[in-house]
């Protein structure tokens, strides 16, 4: 690819927000380049059964979603380069993004980078990540059949995890910090129907115990203080996610957690750069929503470019 060849747009991300936004903008006749990063596929390819996606009647696999999707961006022409962005210069037109090997220049940008998996933040979770501390079930699952494992966690992430992980291992332990879980209600009423799946409230995992793998976990009652001791063979952490913008840093407006601040509809604090999906949204982050601001973002670029000729 020239150097100096200027994209009418680039966007940055390929989970659902991204390829859709893709799809909507090669039928636009806006060529696209996207950027799908390293992980490309986003938060889909590493989830199981999604049940709530529209137009799968029995549900559907994560991944087969997102190679779904992709497909359909192929269908229209849209040009992939599976690398990360490292940084971008907003400050000029037109854009400069700098990828791993390449600088590329664009008219316009959407920002679809999505969120990725929070740590605890514990030294014992850091020193045991890989031998029994994990953030993936999906990815790390099979590493624990027929054994005893914990998911720390009350949302939907946590408790999708643990039914993932029943069918694979002889017990699994949700721990979660309140007296209430904040996991939709279908998902508790799934777990509570799994034989294999029990659930201790109102504690915090203080520590992961263990020196090259894990034996065990200290929790702290939140309630009485009281401390205890769990045996399990891994923990995996469903703790909820952080947006991926690191790379966005003093070049657009972000807010106190990191996510894209949007000043409207797709619009962000900079003219010609828009954001799409979890990357800015703390509040639905669902795989349809951040579909359907993918469309939106994509529409918005049509018309700045319009309005810029
Ligand atoms: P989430 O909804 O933010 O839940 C995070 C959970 O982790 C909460 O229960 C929270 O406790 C707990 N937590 C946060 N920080 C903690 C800490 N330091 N120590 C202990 N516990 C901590 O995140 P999520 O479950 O990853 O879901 C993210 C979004 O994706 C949500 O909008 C969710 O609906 C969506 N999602 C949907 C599906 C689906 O099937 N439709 C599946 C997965 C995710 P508190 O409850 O006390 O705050």
């Amino acid at each position: 690819m020239e150097k100096t060849q200027v994209e009418k747009l680039i966007i940055i991300g390929s989970g659902p927000a991204g390829l859709t936004a893709a799809i909507y903008a090669a039928r636009g006749g806006l060529n696209p380049l996207i950027i799908a990063g390293r992980e490309a596929g986003g938060q889909l390819t590493l989830t199981t059964d999604v049940d709530d996606y529209p137009g799968f009647e029995e549900g559907i696999q994560g991944p087969e979603l997102m190679a779904k999707m992709k497909k359909q961006t192929e269908r229209f022409d849209t040009r992939f380069i599976n690398e990360d962005v490292i940084s971008v210069d907003l400050s000029k037109k037109p854009f400069e993004i700098t990828t791993e090997t390449c600088s590329l220049f664009t008219e316009a940008l959407i920002i679809a980078t999505g969120a990725s998996a929070m740590w605890l933040g514990l030294p014992s979770e850091e020193k045991l990540k890989g031998k029994g501390v994990s953030a993936c079930a999906v990815c790390d699952g099979f590493f624990f059949k027929g054994k005893v494992v914990a998911i720390v966690g009350g949302g939907d992430t946590a408790l999708r995890e643990a039914n993932y992980l029943s069918k694979l291992c002889k017990q699994v332990t949700v721990i979660h910090r309140r007296d209430q879980l904040r996991a939709q209600l279908a998902l508790q009423e799934l777990i509570k129907s799994k034989p294999n799946i029990d659930l201790i409230l109102n504690s915090a995992l203080e520590e992961v115990l263990g020196e090259d793998k894990v034996t065990g976990l200290k929790l702290k009652n939140t309630q009485t203080g009281e401390i205890s001791k769990l045996q399990v063979d891994g923990v995996f952490v469903a703790i909820g996610h952080k947006p991926n913008t690191d790379f966005l840093k003093g070049q657009l407006e972000l807010d106190k957690k990191g996510y894209v601040v949007l000043t409207n509809e797709t619009h962000t604090s900079v003219a010609g750069v828009f954001a799409a999906g979890d990357v800015a949204d703390t509040r639905y982050r669902q795989a349809v929503t951040a579909a359907g601001a993918g469309c939106k973002a994509a529409f918005d670029v049509e018309e700045y470019l319009e309005s810029s000729k």
